[in-house]
């Protein structure tokens, strides 16, 4: 609707990919049966002590590093006071006055061009347990809590579902690239809670904002943002007034209900979590955590242009995820010089198939990079031809397992002696005396049929080139 901003602000919280707790040394494992994975710590039991995950801290650091965020070299743990059955201890221990990091910012690519989200700072801090609902009780599972969280501010700097989409995806592919979390999205490892609000064209301050909590699919989160947009634009142009309040997106009704009305950061009466010491650090332990940032994806794209002579398409299809990346590298360095863009297009047409067919991601499936590099070296050395290659793959890629040994096992190897070619080549000939005269008259289509009468007639080992040439010799003699 014209005539009205929008503005979204989004709190990201991403799982940071340590072994252990935030506080405590119990087992971040997924999938393992309620209330397993708990000490007093997490459990939130009077008197028992936090002590801190210092990966927790490197990995947060080399996050806002990513990001090009300032770090605070001293920063302070805060309790964030609430009360709910998530949170036994009744306050949340997470960074307010000091956080980790501040400032730094995401670039987005927009159809209209780049555009730079700010990020307003990067703070540390525990996850709540969860709670499940069946039909008639509650329970809290308290695997969960003390999970290590970085949560993401950023500035109230987006202005369409679109634009939120965007960072999120940059956010993850930066934070995937870095190492510091999966970003699994299932798993619960990256949620956001939105914030929007509308106001008039030319009014200056922001309008009342209303926060969705915890959204962990991007699909969510675009369909909740449209739905919120469309009903506080709705209200406002009627004259209506927006509410200050927290709401829940209802996936299956497709609307956002309101959950609370929403407190302010004084009502957390957040104060200094007298149990833990500041953290400190050297100019040193930045600079060396600094040191183990990987590539960006942009730097990524640049660099395998050059290193594999491959297209800079192909370089931005396969740097956008990482995982596809380094199977790419992986395998065209045992490939060896000269092969990049044609393990490139096996990656791009056969695997990306595949890959979307099955919905397995190229770490999930049994294809290994040793295979496919493989499977080029048998095609470039004429063990089998491009067919068969292509006939092997899904299997690679559901069984696992090497290509040669799978030829050799099927006697899949192709047939390129000249003598067992030529008779393959006379008897399609004979058998098909209409595209003999249809070559004659002038039909040169004719000869790519009886090729394909050939590969027929040799349960499709024949070497193609050789049989293309062989069908036209043989035709010439014939005109
Ligand atoms: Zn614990
Ligand atoms: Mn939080």
């Amino acid at each position: 609707m014209s005539g009205y901003l929008i503005t979204i602000g989004l709190e990201t919280h991403v799982q940071l990919k340590t072994r252990t707790k935030m506080f405590c040394g119990c087992s971040l494992a997924f999938g393992t049966e309620s209330n397993t994975n708990v000490c007093p710590v997490c459990l939130g039991y009077p008197g028992a002590l936090p002590v801190m995950n210092r990966e927790a801290v490197k990995l947060t650091v080399m996050s806002g590093l990513m990001l090009g965020c300032e770090i605070n070299r001293v920063s302070t743990f805060d309790r964030k006071n609430y009360f709910y059955p998530d949170m036994s201890k009744d306050y949340q221990i997470s960074q307010q006055a000091k956080p980790l990091c501040l400032g730094g910012g995401v670039t987005i690519q927009m159809p209209e061009g780049q555009k730079r989200i700010r990020i307003n700072h990067i703070h540390l801090e525990e996850d709540a347990a969860k709670i499940n609902h069946s039909a008639r009780f509650s329970g809290v599972d308290f695997n969960r809590c003390g999970t290590p969280l970085m949560e993401i501010v950023s500035e109230p700097g987006l202005s369409s579902p679109e634009e939120a989409m965007a960072y999120l995806q940059s956010l993850k592919q930066i934070l995937v690239y870095a190492g510091v979390s999966d970003c699994n999205l299932e798993e619960g490892n990256m949620r956001s809670d939105v914030n929007i609000s509308v106001r008039p064209e030319g009014q200056e301050a922001l309008g009342t904002k209303v926060e969705i909590k915890n959204m962990n699919t991007f699909k969510g989160i675009y369909a909740a943002l449209e739905y919120e947009i469309a009903r506080q634009l709705g209200a406002v142009s009627h004259g209506g007034v927006i509410v200050q309040e927290t709401r829940r997106w209802e996936a299956e009704l497709g609307e956002t209900q309101p959950m609370r009305t929403k407190e302010n950061a004084h009502d957390y009466r957040y104060f200094p979590e007298p149990d833990l010491v500041p953290i400190v650090l050297s100019a040193e332990q930045v600079e060396a955590w600094r040191a183990l940032l990987p590539e960006l994806p942009s730097m990524r794209r640049v660099r395998m242009m050059a290193e594999y002579g491959i297209p800079e398409y192909d370089a931005g299809v396969l740097a956008d995820a990482k995982e596809n990346a380094d199977f790419f590298e992986a395998a065209a360095r045992l490939c060896g010089q000269g092969q990049g863009k044609t393990v490139s297009n096996w990656f791009m047409t056969e695997i990306m198939r595949l890959l979307s067919e099955t919905g397995k991601t190229i770490t999930q499936c049994a294809l290994t990079p040793e295979a496919l590099a493989e499977l080029v070296a048998l095609v470039n050395g004429r063990a089998i031809n491009g067919p068969t290659a292509k006939e092997l793959l899904p299997e690679l890629f559901n069984n696992g397992g090497m290509p040669g040994v799978l030829v050799h096992a099927r006697g899949l190897g192709q047939v390129s002696d000249a003598g067992t070619l030529e008779a393959f080549v006379e008897q399609a000939i004979r058998e098909n005396p209409k595209s003999v005269e249809d070559y004659k008259a002038g039909k040169k289509a004719a000869a790519g049929f009886l090729v394909g009468q050939v590969m027929k007639l040799s349960h499709g080992k024949a070497a193609p080139q050789q049989v293309g040439k062989l069908v036209t010799e043989k035709l010439a003699e014939r005109v």
